[in-house]
């Protein structure tokens, strides 16, 4: 599950805890990207996003960062990190990238977005606020094939687009950084860790409101 993470909240982890305990994996990843090449610039390094999201997981063995994308000297695109995988995983392995809706439905503008099926799957996360039909959905990919369960999903290494139901979270970073810059409390949107780091080291604006 990758994502800019500035900050990671409850609704990226919730999301990646769902999808692993529904998958019957042993873990999920989550990538920070380093700079994200189609939108602005996050409210801090790379290096403080990773640190929140190693912050978030240390206390739950499910979830881990995965760092591939920041340590990188290369743009932060997807393609390069689900090509990367591929290559550690082998040609047999199912690899599952996890988006919220409103990620997926900004495909179009990612760079090769129509070759990330030939590397993975997408499980397509509800996010509130963002809904739409599964028909609809799946024009967004001429090859895509969408399956609706487990077994089907990693019947294959790659190609199929499934749509997951998720318990609702309607928490975003925007949000969460809003509240910092306003001088307002964002606890109990994200792990207490994560704010605790955003106020050692000012992030957002924290120290001047
Ligand atoms: P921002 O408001 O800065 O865009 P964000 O909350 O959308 O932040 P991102 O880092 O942009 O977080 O998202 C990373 C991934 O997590 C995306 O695929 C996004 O759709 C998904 N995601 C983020 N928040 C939620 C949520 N509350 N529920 C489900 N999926 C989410
Ligand atoms: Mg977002």
């Amino acid at each position: 599950m990758g994502g800019t993470f500035d900050p990671i909240h409850n609704g990226h982890l919730r999301t990646a805890l769902e999808i692993q305990q529904w998958l019957g994996v042993a873990q999920v990843s989550l990538v920070p990207s380093k700079q994200p090449v189609h939108r602005d610039a996050p409210g801090c390094t790379s290096e403080q996003r990773l640190a929140m999201v190693d912050a978030a997981v240390l206390p739950e063995p499910a979830l881990r960062a995965d760092a591939r994308e920041v340590a990188s000297d290369k743009p932060s695109y997807t393609l390069l990190t689900l090509q990367g995988l591929r290559e550690e995983l082998g040609e047999h392995h199912p690899i599952c990238m996890v988006m919220g809706m409103d990620a997926y439905l900004t495909l179009p503008k990612w760079h090769q977005w129509q070759d990330f099926l030939g590397y993975a799957h997408i499980i397509v996360v509800a996010r509130p606020g963002y809904h739409f039909e599964p028909d609809e959905i799946m024009q967004r990919f001429t090859s895509a094939n969408r399956v609706t369960d487990k077994a089907e999903l990693l019947s294959k290494p790659a190609g199929h687009v499934l749509i997951h139901e998720m318990t609702p979270l309607g928490i975003s970073a925007t949000q969460v950084r809003q509240l910092v810059t306003r001088g307002n409390s964002p606890r109990y949107l994200l792990p207490d860790p994560v704010w605790a780091y955003i106020k050692d080291h000012n992030l957002y604006g924290y120290l001047t409101n």
